[in-house]
């Protein structure tokens, strides 16, 4: 049997960097997968959007409802600090437009590799293809069994991750693990998902992206939300920051109506009004081009009214119109379904926040034993906002064990 002070479940951001910050104390991580930390190198596909470079304040609109739980661990450990850590551990990051802070060499396994660094100089011993099954609490510690071993310690770090992405080892285990342990867990589902579309007809642009568009949610007939940003046309439907964001609130059967113009319905139809009495022989996909709307999905929108791309406004009829209005304001997509936690960026749901002590990450039901990363109730949004968040609960987890007598 192996004695440890702190045993980790889970090589992921939020376990190596709790074990960080251990400091001193004799830390064995234990990953199931023969490598520590494959969900961060499928990260920003690839790239590793780490954080967010905005004023802290800022931060706690893109956690949902349960976003105080985040407070003591953002400010305890904030992007800044995030971006100094990478930076005197010799990896300079770079902000994109959006305020995105990636690698400046636009690669996660700098960012792992950083990480496994600071784990050796800390002496943290990282224990591989060591699959959890079972946890037993007893006055003495925690008694940890997995395929190939038994450890044991006085204090226990829970980071297994959520369920997306399951070939990357976040299967759900962490959840056992609490109930076993006395906790609840709030039924977890997939979030940042992209959206699949019924009867959909855009597979041919595929790749294609548009900025900064509204979408309206509706439900029967009741718009019930609306949200805006980037999206993608994907082979099945929809994609990108805007939808991803926003799928947290979308359910099958719903209708997506996206507003291609960027204008009000009223205002576009009183435009091509105007339009075809000023420059009646202009041709529909010439006059649309000032929507700045890609070619390809432009003649798409124009095909779904009937309207031919050379049709001159002025012989543009009334009904046509409205079909036109329709197409570019308020373009419908019915969701077929949200995509499941294969395909998911995160997962939603998880441990109760209400039995962990946000300001130590220690479970208030079990002495010793401590939270850490997506194993919890939190998801943010895209944007960097997932890692900061595991990379702070990591922070606080680590220097409040390093703080503990062994
Ligand atoms: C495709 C994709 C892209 C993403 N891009 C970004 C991005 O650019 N920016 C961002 O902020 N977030 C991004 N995320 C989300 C982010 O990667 C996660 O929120 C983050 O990795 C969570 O860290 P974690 O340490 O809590 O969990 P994980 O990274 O999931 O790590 C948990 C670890 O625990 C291990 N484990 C699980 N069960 C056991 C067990 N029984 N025994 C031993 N080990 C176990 C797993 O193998 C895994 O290594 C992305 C996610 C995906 C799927």
């Amino acid at each position: 049997m192996e004695i440890a002070d702190i045993l980790i479940i889970g090589g992921g951001p939020a376990g190596l960097f709790t074990a960080i910050n251990c400091k001193g104390r004799r830390v064995i991580v234990l990953e199931k997968n023969t490598v520590p930390g494959k969900k961060l190198l499928i990260s920003g596909t690839g790239r590793c959007n780490i954080t967010h470079d905005c004023k802290l304040s800022d931060f706690f609109s893109h956690y949902g409802e349960n976003y105080r739980f985040l407070k003591t661990a953002l400010h305890s450990f904030t992007n800044t600090d995030l971006i100094r850590f990478l930076e005197t551990h010799g990896l300079e990051t770079v902000v994109d437009k959006n305020g995105k802070v990636f690698p400046a060499s636009q690669k996660s396994q700098d960012v792992l590799a950083v990480l496994l660094k600071a784990c050796n100089t800390n002496k943290v011993e990282i224990a591989c293809s060591h699959t959890v099954q079972e946890i037993d609490k007893s006055d003495q510690g925690f008694t940890v069994k997995t395929g190939s071993g038994i450890f044991r310690s006085k204090f226990l770090v829970i980071a297994t991750g959520g369920m997306s992405y399951p070939a990357t080892g976040s299967t759900g285990d962490g959840y056992h693990f609490a109930r076993m342990l006395g906790h609840s867990v709030v039924p977890p589902k997939p979030s940042l998902s992209p959206v699949i579309v019924r009867d959909y007809n855009m597979a041919s642009i595929s790749g294609v992206s548009v900025q900064n568009k509204t979408i309206y949610l509706y439900r029967g007939e009741k718009k019930i939300a609306e949200h805006c940003g980037d999206i993608g046309f994907t082979h099945k439907g929809l994609s990108g920051p805007g939808i991803l964001d926003f799928s947290r609130q979308i359910l099958s059967g719903d209708i997506l109506k996206v507003n291609l113009a960027d204008t009000k319905a009223d205002d576009f139809r009183n435009e091509i009004i105007q339009a075809s009495d000023k420059e009646g022989k202009t041709a529909i996909q010439t006059y649309l081009k000032k929507f700045d709307i890609p070619r390809s999905l432009l003649l798409l929108v124009l095909k779904s009214t009937g309207v031919e791309p050379e049709c001159r406004l002025a012989e543009i009829t009334k009904i046509q119109r409205n079909q036109l209005v329709t197409a570019f304001c308020e373009f419908p997509f019915l969701v077929g379904k949200v995509g499941g936690f294969n395909m998911a960026m995160v997962t939603a749901g998880g441990v109760s926040l209400d039995e962990i002590n946000p300001k130590t990450m220690e479970s208030k039901l079990v002495a010793g034993l401590y939270f850490a990363g997506e194993v919890l109730d939190i998801d943010g949004d895209t944007g960097g906002y997932n890692l900061q968040a595991a990379f702070s609960m990591a922070f606080l987890a680590g220097n409040e064990l390093w703080n503990k007598q062994p």
